[in-house]
């Protein structure tokens, strides 16, 4: 039964006690509705003398003569009439036939049976419902094992978790991430043969870290283990658990596992474990109480089930190091997996799994996508061929060629496709300011080749340089630093080179925002100024932003300004250099400027060509890995 008891007993009490008030206002026993019109009231005697003055004009008798409404004329307020009530002293034929005499228009009314009984009834039923109501919610919490706080029971009914019982998913739809599948594979046995590893006495892990970035495939393999080992697969997010109200979190986590047990064996998949596991007592304000509650009724449930029961915690986090460390001990958490983003091999698997479904013409090369898209996360590969598929659909073709998905690839990593500008002042600028990118890029050796400059806009951006990435070699160079700085400075140098100081724009905010980044980080983090070699801030981290305040003070005033110099200086070297390449190769960036307006895209081939016609361009080393 999904109808919730709950609700309806604590929305019915305050309707009981309102409801009660109106139905005593309109049902209790009444003399009619004039009888509102009457609360003044007057004694018999006085009536008697009224009579006697003839300034009454109606009576009203009700309750068999026991009482009257009589409207009476008040000759000091200018002969007002007034409504007034009177009580009599029971049946008087008399006074009627008096009424008869003095001509005074009278009227009886019987006592109706009918209003008395719905006067009982009224004041009966409330009573009544109240009681049932209380009686409801008292058994409520009494019958849910819960201590004080637990009467209203919020967590409860709304089972913020889901159930699947079989995902369907198989590792063979998870690739790119070999060890981690490896490492899990151990976690299928555990589920499927227990007994294997309990008769010698091994302790089953409870709990499974997955720690990566997101979108590569983490839940996709949580899944994939439930589906491996044919259990059912419980999932949250750490992020429901958090409510504004205190204990719900608590409740949940309660409610889980309680599923979970009766349940067995099966997954439970906790993701974003963050949003509930992060180091208590951290923060400003000292933490977040419901939270710390939640973490620590979490931590309680996974202390208290046994590692034989058949419950496997999987959590998924990108974000290991703000965990609290209780749930990294072992007997908790204490296995941890790294899911990184795939390298080119994984990448081509990935595309293999998702081109499966897809109907993809001869020409495509897989291993041509996955070495032009290093960085990409599972997902984002997956992303790009639906998207790719989606293209092909729409352009009525039927079979998915390259060009689909370099526009996939595009539109993936940049943003929608806009309609590109027609020809006017600020169409040369953004084309002098994407030359000037593209022409330092081209010319400074460490830089990674320019793979097209385009003037049709994408997502924010007006016009776009796009370079060839480079596979992550997890090592960056000073110089390829400094490049980096340069080519981010080529457009705003382009700018003020052929427009003026006065004429820049506010096109570079990006890039200047990328190179100030940058140069801080070489000296703070790199040790790559004359500040010698210091860390003199760690990684960023907003997670704690009270912390992060505290710990500003890792050097003093002095050395913060230094910083500020250092920093400063490096750019404006870069941008000395940056503004000198731009001066020295006007005439090749005039004669670009005009082609790609003229033919909205200029691909790197193209304009390495031109631009060799007029100056040197470097060779490049290009680290090409092998498949
Ligand atoms: P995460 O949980 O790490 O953020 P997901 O598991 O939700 O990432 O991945 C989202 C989608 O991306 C998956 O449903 C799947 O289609 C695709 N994907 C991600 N990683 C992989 C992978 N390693 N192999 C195949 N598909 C993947
Ligand atoms: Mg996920
Ligand atoms: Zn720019």
């Amino acid at each position: 039964m999904k109808f919730s008891w709950r609700i309806l007993v604590l929305w019915t009490l305050p309707l009981l006690v309102i409801g009660f008030f109106v139905w005593q206002g309109i049902f209790s026993p009444s003399l009619g509705l004039s009888e509102n019109a009457a609360n003044t009231r007057m004694t018999y005697g006085r009536f008697l003398e009224y009579l006697e003055a003839h300034r009454i004009t109606t009576v009203d008798l009700f309750e068999g003569g026991r009482t009257a409404i009589v409207e009476a004329i008040d000759p000091d307020l200018d002969n007002r009439i007034q409504r007034l009530r009177v009580d009599l002293p029971g049946n008087t034929p008399e006074l009627v036939s008096r009424l008869r005499e003095e001509g005074i228009s009278f009227d009886i009314h019987p006592a109706s049976n009918n209003g008395a009984i719905w006067g009982i009834v009224g004041n009966l039923i409330f009573p009544v419902l109240l009681i049932v109501g209380l009686f409801l919610l008292f058994r409520r919490s009494n019958n849910v094992g819960g201590g004080p706080g637990q009467a209203m029971n919020f967590g409860k009914s709304k089972a913020r978790f889901s159930m699947e019982a079989k995902t369907g998913v198989m590792f063979d739809d998870v690739a790119g991430i070999e060890e981690a599948k490896e490492e899990l594979q151990e976690v299928v046995t555990f589920l499927k043969k227990p007994e294997r590893f309990t008769a010698i006495g091994a302790r089953i892990p409870k709990g499974v870290l997955l720690i990566g970035p997101p979108g590569t495939g983490k839940t996709l393999l949580a899944k994939a283990i439930a589906g491996e080992a044919g259990v059912p697969f419980f999932s949250i997010s750490g992020s429901e658990f958090v409510e504004m109200f205190v204990g719900v979190g608590a409740s949940r986590v309660r409610d889980l596992f309680k599923k979970a047990k009766e349940n067995a064996p099966c997954i439970i998949f906790i993701d974003e474990i963050d949003a509930v596991g992060r180091q208590r007592g951290a923060g400003i304000g000292g933490g977040n109480d419901e939270r710390e509650q939640t973490l620590n009724q979490l931590l309680t449930e996974m202390d208290g089930f046994e590692g034989n029961t058949g419950i496997i915690i999987i959590a998924a986090t990108n974000r290991p190091d703000v965990l609290d460390s209780a749930l990294l001990r072992p007997g908790r958490f204490d296995r941890q997996v790294n899911v990184d983003a795939p390298d080119i091999k994984g990448r081509l698997e990935i595309l293999d799994v998702h081109a499966r479904n897809k109907k993809l013409s001869d020409e495509i090369s897989l291993e041509a996508i996955a070495r032009r898209t290093p960085g990409f996360t599972g997902a984002d590969l997956a992303n790009l061929l639906n998207e790719a598929a989606i293209l092909t659909a729409r352009r009525r073709k039927e079979a998915m060629e390259m060009v689909e998905i370099d526009d996939a690839i595009d539109r993936v990593i940049a943003g929608m496709e806009g309609t590109p500008l027609v020809d006017s002042k600020s169409k040369r600028l953004i084309a002098y300011h994407e030359v000037g990118h593209a022409i330092v890029g081209t010319l400074v050796k460490e830089h990674d080749p320019v793979q097209k400059v385009t003037l049709i806009p994408r997502g924010q951006a007006q016009g776009l340089t796009w370079f060839m990435p480079s596979e992550d070699q997890g090592l960056i160079s000073k110089s390829q630093l400094m490049a980096r700085i340069m080519g981010a400075l080529g457009g705003r140098a382009a700018e003020e080179t052929i427009f003026g100081d006065a004429e820049v724009t506010t096109g570079a905010g990006n890039d200047l925002q990328q190179v100030t980044a940058m140069a801080r980080q070489m000296v703070t983090r790199f040790g790559m100024s004359d500040l010698g070699p210091l860390s003199l801030e760690s990684q960023q981290s907003e997670v704690f932003l009270g912390r992060d305040l505290m710990a500003r003070s890792e050097y003093s005033e002095e050395i913060a300004s230094r910083i500020d110099g250092q920093v400063r200086a490096i750019v404006e070297h870069c941008y000395d250099k940056t503004l000198q390449i731009i001066r020295e190769n006007r005439v090749v960036v005039d004669r670009l400027v005009d082609l790609v307006i003229e033919k909205e895209t200029i691909n790197g081939d193209e304009f390495r060509q031109i631009v060799s016609e007029y100056v040197q361009v470097p060779e490049k080393e290009r680290f090409i890995p092998q498949l």
